[in-house]
């Protein structure tokens, strides 16, 4: 498992895609695009979307792009599922924004935290809604800092966290970390899936923080027992473990939880992305007594403005509901497995897959992203992970169809014969 090939991009490599694709944008609007908005590499996707329903993208030109990658792990209920649409139009009806986080009592962060819960272990039934991923794992942190009292945070080499201080202090490669230091103290990055590794979880470790299946690595899930070994170190350490489950939440790994085929439960489950059901949605779970450490010394210990909006609650409450009614669970394993079935060329070298998260990986990087352009240009959308740039992800809504899946399987290994 461990002879995985991983590797950042080196800087002059760092293109999502080339902008071969600009026809589809109109010239004054990639114009302003390029002037006005920040940008996070030289070359952006840099396509315009109009419409999206689905699992279909629809640019300014008519064409349709097959999607993929569900905006990363967002979209598990599809684009715009009607049922979300109409929580939103129904929630912009009664309120928005009203008060900041905790003070005022809201249907739809009530209704929502308690579904969590009915569908979580006993010891997760508290709910603190963020606004997103990242800020999730920082009010975890702050939560094992103080219920513990400790400050060493332990984390994984080639994890994914988020991109604020604190948790790209706990991000696992210093590619990425090092233009940003000085950054949080007191944080050590062990050796994933390696039980070794474990012995440096100590009485000083406030928690450990893990992905499920570690994504950006491109797509590298633990041996059962490793995590189960995890769990039972930090019990014997009494340090918390905190499992970051922003992109494996919510049936993407065929279960509702990843945690579940490893037989173990966190002591904080930090949500994001899919939670919104397409709005902005993060959420750090804890049992009552422990998430009670944030109302005193000091009062408010997490404060947030926006986090748990009442229209991103109840469209994430409408989304979950959806992927509970459709059982859309159900049907991963064997889209899984089309996938795996289909995708066989000399050219990738391993189809890793921890259900619809899936990495194909390519020799370099190079081969990736002539690929990826030749699947974008033939109305399919993919992209490559953070930490194995040699890899193409393929995260699609879990209602994508056997149909769009034998697509867009031809389409990636007409995309590789492609000079
Ligand atoms: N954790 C994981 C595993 C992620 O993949 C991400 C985002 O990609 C985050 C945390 C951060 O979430 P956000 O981008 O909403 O801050």
């Amino acid at each position: 498992m461990n002879s995985l090939q991983t590797f950042a991009p080196p800087d002059h490599l760092v293109r999502r895609i080339s902008m071969s694709h600009d026809s589809t944008t109109n010239p004054d609007t990639k114009l302003l695009f390029f002037r006005h908005l920040a940008q996070t590499s030289a070359a952006p996707l840099g396509l315009e979307i109009i419409r999206a329903e689905a699992s279909t993208l629809y640019d300014r030109e008519g064409r349709e792009y097959l999607d993929l990658i569900g905006g990363i792990s967002v979209c598990n209920t599809g684009h715009r599922h009607p049922k979300v649409v109409e929580a939103i139009k129904s929630q912009v009806d009664q309120y928005l924004h009203v008060l900041v986080y905790g003070e005022f009592i809201q249907s739809p962060q009530v209704k929502y935290a308690s579904l969590l819960a009915a569908h979580l272990p006993p010891s997760l039934n508290s709910v603190y809604f963020t606004n997103s991923g990242a800020e999730a794992v920082e009010g975890a942190m702050k939560l094992a800092k103080k219920a513990k009292n400790r400050t060493g945070i332990v984390a994984f080499k080639q994890s994914y966290h988020g991109s604020t201080q604190g948790a790209l202090s706990i991000m696992g490669d210093e590619y990425w970390r090092n233009a940003f230091r000085p950054l949080l103290p007191d944080v050590s990055h062990l050796s994933y899936n390696e039980a070794g590794s474990l012995e440096q979880i100590t009485p000083r470790t406030a928690c450990v923080i893990a992905e499920t299946v570690q994504a950006e690595r491109g797509v590298f899930a633990p041996d059962i027992e490793w995590m189960q070994a995890l769990r039972k170190r930090c019990d014997e350490m009494g340090a918390l473990l905190v499992l970051d489950e922003i992109q494996t939440g919510f049936g993407r790994t065929g279960t509702l939880w990843g945690f579940e085929a490893f037989g173990i439960v966190p002591d904080i489950l930090l949500l994001g992305k899919a939670l919104g059901g397409g709005m902005p949605l993060g959420a750090f779970i804890a049992d009552r007594y422990l998430m009670g450490e944030l109302t005193d010394k000091p009062v408010l210990g997490h404060i947030t403005t926006f986090g748990g909006h009442p229209v991103s609650c109840a469209a994430g409450l409408a989304s979950m509901e959806v992927l509970l009614e459709e059982r859309l669970m159900a049907g991963v394993r064997e889209k899984e497995e089309l996938f795996r079935r289909l995708l066989i060329h000399p050219a990738i070298r391993a189809v890793r897959s921890a259900g619809l998260l899936m990495a194909v990986e390519f020799d370099s990087y190079e081969t990736n992203k002539r690929v990826i352009d030749a699947c974008i240009a033939a109305g399919l959308l993919t992209d490559w992970f953070l930490f194995a740039a040699h890899c193409m992800r393929i995260a699609p809504p879990l209602i994508i169809t056997c149909a769009q899946i034998e697509r867009a399987c031809a389409i990636i290994l007409k995309a590789i014969d492609t000079p």
